[in-house]
């Protein structure tokens, strides 16, 4: 379980997120959503140790995040730039951050090989990514990101990048995922009906605060204030 704590994160005079409240229960996927600068992916960053919170705390079952170090939060993380290494194949560029750790060959095979086959790309385990769609080239920094096995996956934008028809296959393929590994899933967009579409619950964001929280449907059939009505309303 996730815990948000009256987090603030302020640049210089510039208050991003603002005494936000969050708790996210193990196996849930929840969306961000909101607005371009709103604040989601600070939030998301901080979750996920590349920033630190100006005020209030983190728990995960718990334990106060502050000075947990990235590597050890057990959380992956994919971003809409999912920047793979054109000189590696698809094994090599999955195996990358294992090796980065010192971890042994043998394991480091097994580990590729159950990555690769979470995400189904078994089969193009050699390639390079030039030699890939922009659906698989995502599914191979996804597959990347579950190497570690980790608990919670957190995902700014990932899918912006893609066409229409990729897109929604991947939203499919993402959501399936979720729920055959029993993962919690943060997952930051700026598109209503994405989040609509893939999540248990929503936040929507509007300037550093989570203007309303629930189901999709709530969120749809219910919005509680102008601006999420309006945000919901608003067609990509
Ligand atoms: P987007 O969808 O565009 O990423 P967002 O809701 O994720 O939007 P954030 O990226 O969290 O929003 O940014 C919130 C605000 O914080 C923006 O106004 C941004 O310019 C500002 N900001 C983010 N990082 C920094 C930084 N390192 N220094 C200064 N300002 C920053």
């Amino acid at each position: 379980r996730i815990r948000f704590d009256r987090i603030s994160k302020s640049y210089g005079p510039l208050r991003v997120v603002d005494k936000l409240d969050l708790d996210i229960a193990k196996g849930e996927f929840v969306s961000l959503l909101g607005p371009s600068g709103s604040g989601k992916t600070t939030l998301l960053m901080m979750l996920a140790g590349f920033e630190t919170p100006t005020e209030g705390t983190i728990f995960l079952d718990g334990e106060p995040l502050n000075d947990v170090p990235t590597y050890r939060r057990d959380m992956g993380v994919v971003f809409q730039s999912y920047a793979l290494f054109p000189h590696m194949s698809v094994g090599e560029n999955i195996a990358f951050p294992l090796q980065m750790r010192g971890i042994g060959k043998a394991e480091i095979g097994e580990r590729v090989t159950r990555a690769l086959d979470m995400v189904q790309l078994s089969a193009l385990r050699d390639r390079r990514p030039a030699q890939l769609s922009g659906g698989q080239q995502q599914r191979v920094a996804l597959a990347r990101a579950l190497v570690f096995e980790p608990r919670v996956v957190l995902m700014d934008e990932p899918l912006g990048a893609l066409d229409k028809q990729l897109r929604e296959q991947m939203q499919l393929d993402i959501r399936a995922l979720h729920n055959r590994l029993g993962l919690t899933i943060v997952f930051v967009t700026h598109d209503q009906s994405e989040a609509l579409t893939m999540s248990d619950r929503i936040a929507v964001f509007n300037r550093g605060k989570i203007e309303q929280i629930g189901s999709p449907r709530e969120i749809y059939d219910e919005p509680r204030t102008r601006f999420v009505a309006q945000f919901i309303g608003e067609t990509n």
